[in-house]
């Protein structure tokens, strides 16, 4: 599908000269023989760099974000077509994608009614915290202001997302941080911290242990991804919700999921949570709501939520005072609501459930012959396999071979993601995301390029 003739060193230049990379180390580029990767086009599951090398992608634009593949004409149909009927109003106004798209969304979550726009994933998360601090002050008397988030979970980049994230590496160099903040424990099993028969359960306890200690009228909300993405694919363990619910419950704390990464389909159902049989306060989502095309996060919250702003009208105080200038970018609910259509349409919810089985049998059989593998873990098109040094000690694997296997891959055309950057001994898990429209053989090949890529780096 590649129509690319143009001779792209110009722009290789260009980004090599100006361009301050994400999540990268720009001294290498100092180098006259190493380039940073500009990707020109996409089409379905594969991309081609400005050098005309071609990948299939098994991470989604990198970070799990193109749900419905590349090369999507009909949402840039809408888009455009939205573009130049009405690009953009904010304020207290809204729009008609806007309406449209929170109606359609909110079909899909039995027991949630409003949806809050803005940018990203980040910004829909410090939303939720805004509205939780609002409510301590409004109804507890400033009193029920903490949140509780768990270790190993990822939150967002500013500063406020940042006090919450579970992986510290990221957040180190960055404080100070704003107060009132506390984690709790992760509840990967495989790395256990508790030698008990229900983990699930005991894990969960542990976030009520925290809760005790910092006192329950101190806390007001709680934020969970449904499956830990970047802190390493963690799935949580059965009987691990019910007890969060549970507890959540008995604490009057509100509960924040965060579907940034789990939302449209990535785990096979509209959201992860839905997996699980939650009922939350909050949630959360951001990437594959347009599936990149446009940007566009949200915070959806229930009535009861939503009504916590609206009962003393006669107060100027009482609404939630925020506003996101594009959150009315009218591209975002435009391009999502034909996301939607498709992911619907094209019944990749089913293709997803199918897709990942296949995914996490392969990963199994190859855990069966890299001992390397100490762990695969996965739900739906969203899969990880921890790598450790020494399967009986689950010492973990040394960062820079796990990086190697990742180089390896992309140097034969497959582009996979690795988790836990930056601390030593952590950056461990291989993680596959690849858009939910993958097949039998695309998932064959991915799979297939790691086998060659372990074999290669580890014999
Ligand atoms: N939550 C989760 C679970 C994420 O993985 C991310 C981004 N990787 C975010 C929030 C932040 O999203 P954004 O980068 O769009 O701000």
């Amino acid at each position: 599908m590649n129509t690319m003739t143009n001779d792209l060193s110009g722009v290789i230049a260009a980004d090599k000269a100006h361009v301050w990379h994400h999540l990268s180390q720009h001294k290498q580029y100092e180098s006259e023989t190493v380039d940073p990767r500009v990707i020109v086009e996409g089409k379905g599951l594969r991309v081609w760099d400005a050098k005309g090398k071609e990948y299939i992608d098994a991470v989604s634009g990198a970070v799990w974000t193109v749900n419905v593949g590349y090369g999507r004409e009909s949402i840039a149909k809408v888009v455009a077509d939205q573009l130049i009927k009405m690009n953009y109003f904010a304020g207290a106004a809204g729009t008609v994608p806007g309406a449209l798209f929170a109606e359609k969304l909110i079909t899909k979550m039995p027991g949630m009614s409003r949806v809050y726009y803005s940018n990203s994933g980040s910004e829909a998360n410090e939303k939720v915290y805004k509205m939780v601090r609002q409510i301590s002050h409004r109804h507890h008397g400033g009193k029920k202001n903490k949140i509780l988030y768990r270790e190993r979970d990822y939150h967002g980049t500013t500063i406020a997302t940042l006090a919450t994230s579970g992986q510290k590496e990221r957040a180190m160099q960055y404080g100070p941080f704003p107060e009132g903040f506390v984690m709790v424990p992760h509840c990967l099993e495989y790395r256990k911290q508790w030698d008990v028969e229900n983990y699930g359960e005991r894990a969960a306890d542990a976030i009520e242990e925290v809760i005790l200690r910092e006192g329950a009228d101190t806390i007001g909300a709680i934020v969970l991804e449904p499956v830990t993405a970047g802190g390493g694919v963690i799935v949580p363990p059965k009987g691990y919700w019910e007890r969060v619910q549970e507890i959540c419950k008995k604490y009057e704390i509100l509960l924040h999921i965060d579907e940034v990464v789990c939302g449209l389909g990535r785990t096979g159902v509209w959201f992860g949570y839905q997996n699980y049989g939650i009922k939350p306060d909050f949630v959360t989502m951001a990437k594959g709501v347009a599936s990149g095309y446009a940007a566009i996060s949200c915070t959806v919250t229930t009535e009861a939520v939503f009504n916590m702003f609206k009962d003393d009208a006669s107060d100027p105080l009482s609404y939630f005072r925020d506003i996101s200038t594009f959150g009315g970018c009218a591209s975002g609910p435009a391009a999502a609501l034909e996301n939607m259509r498709i992911i619907e349409d094209e019944g990749l919810l089913d293709n997803t459930l199918k897709m990942g089985a296949r995914t996490m049998a392969n990963l199994h059989a190859l855990m069966e012959k890299h001992k390397v593998i100490g762990d695969v873990r996965g739900a739906g098109l969203f899969c990880g396999a921890e790598l450790v040094a020494d399967r009986a000690t689950k010492e973990p694997m040394d960062e820079k071979r796990v990086a190697a296997v990742v180089a390896d891959c992309n140097a034969n055309g497959v582009i996979i993601g690795m988790t836990n950057r930056s601390i030593p001994g952590l950056n461990n898990t291989l993680c596959l995301s690849p858009a939910l429209i993958a097949t039998a053989d695309d998932i064959d090949a991915i799979t297939g390029a790691i086998d060659n890529a372990l074999t290669r780096v580890f014999g």
